[in-house]
């Protein structure tokens, strides 16, 4: 049994889901499958995948949205347990709750635990794609004025807004936190009233570290050199981030302790000193 290294995550983000479909299009686009439900909620979406063709595999923010030769569209959406398990060859027995699993000539892939597991049409793609904010890490044109004109229209706090998917898709908890630190913007901050440049600076490092955790699979946002270590590669688990669950640690630039509050139904972590 070989398992492939797809990495995990408690809470996917963009980037997991962004890699998903990078490394499903590759293994298994052009392949033909056999597909079940071995926990049998999916029977009949299975029974109408088997023996179909995958065409391919892309993101947008959380979703997943898989292209088969029939026309069917397989929309998937992990939440907060959903899982992937891919095998290249010699599969173990799927798990009770596996929701659907399919084999081809190039490996074998378990989904469970996932919130939505759907098959679709055109229509409802677009329907899901239109209450979508702009994405960092799909390649389409007036992306950044897209996020500054959402972020103008909203009183929340920056903290919550990027949160809302509708106002950017794929930021989740642990990117919000990073990324607001890395451009020293106040979590509190109105989004509406967050200065123009760093609305673009925001946008600049959303679509940079996302990038680099599509890349790596990891969430890996400090800068080597500020902890002593010469990569990315060579940091400790409890040297990647800056303020992600570190209240009450000094903060890795200025010393100030992190704080953390609740902000968008989620916890914040900020550094006082560093995002005034
Ligand atoms: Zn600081």
């Amino acid at each position: 049994m070989r398992r492939l290294g797809y990495g995990r995550l408690a809470m996917p983000e963009g980037h997991t889901i962004h890699r998903a479909a990078r490394l499903h299009g590759k293994r298994f686009a052009g392949e033909v499958v056999a597909a079940r439900s071995p926990q049998g909620r999916f029977s009949e979406g299975a029974a109408r995948l088997d023996g179909q063709k995958l065409d391919r595999v892309d993101a947008h923010g959380k979703h997943l949205f898989y292209q088969w030769s029939d026309g069917d569209i397989l929309h998937v959406h992990l939440g907060l347990f959903g899982r992937f398990r891919v095998f290249a060859e010699d599969p173990p027995p799927p798990t009770d709750g596996t929701r659907l699993a399919w084999t081809a000539e190039t490996g074998t892939l378990y989904l469970a635990g996932a919130t939505i597991v759907d098959l679709i049409g055109p229509e409802d793609r677009e329907a899901i794609a239109s209450r979508l904010g702009p994405d960092p890490l799909r390649r389409e044109n007036n992306q950044a004025a897209e996020f500054a004109r959402r972020l103008a229209r909203r009183t929340i706090s920056i903290g919550a807004a990027l949160l809302d998917q509708k106002a950017v898709a794929g930021i989740g908890n642990v990117y919000r936190a990073e990324l607001l630190f890395l451009t020293g913007i106040d979590p509190a901050t109105p989004a509406k009233s967050v200065a123009s440049k760093d609305v673009d600076r925001l946008w600049t490092e959303t679509v940079r570290q996302l990038r680099l955790g599509e890349k790596s699979g990891r969430i890996i946002t400090v800068e080597p050199s500020e902890v002593g270590a010469s990569s990315r590669k060579d940091l400790l688990r409890d040297e990647r981030l800056y303020v992600y669950k570190r209240d009450g640690l000094p903060c890795r630039r200025c010393g100030t302790e992190i704080e953390h509050t609740e902000m968008g139904g989620r916890t914040i972590w900020w550094c006082p000193s560093c995002q005034g």
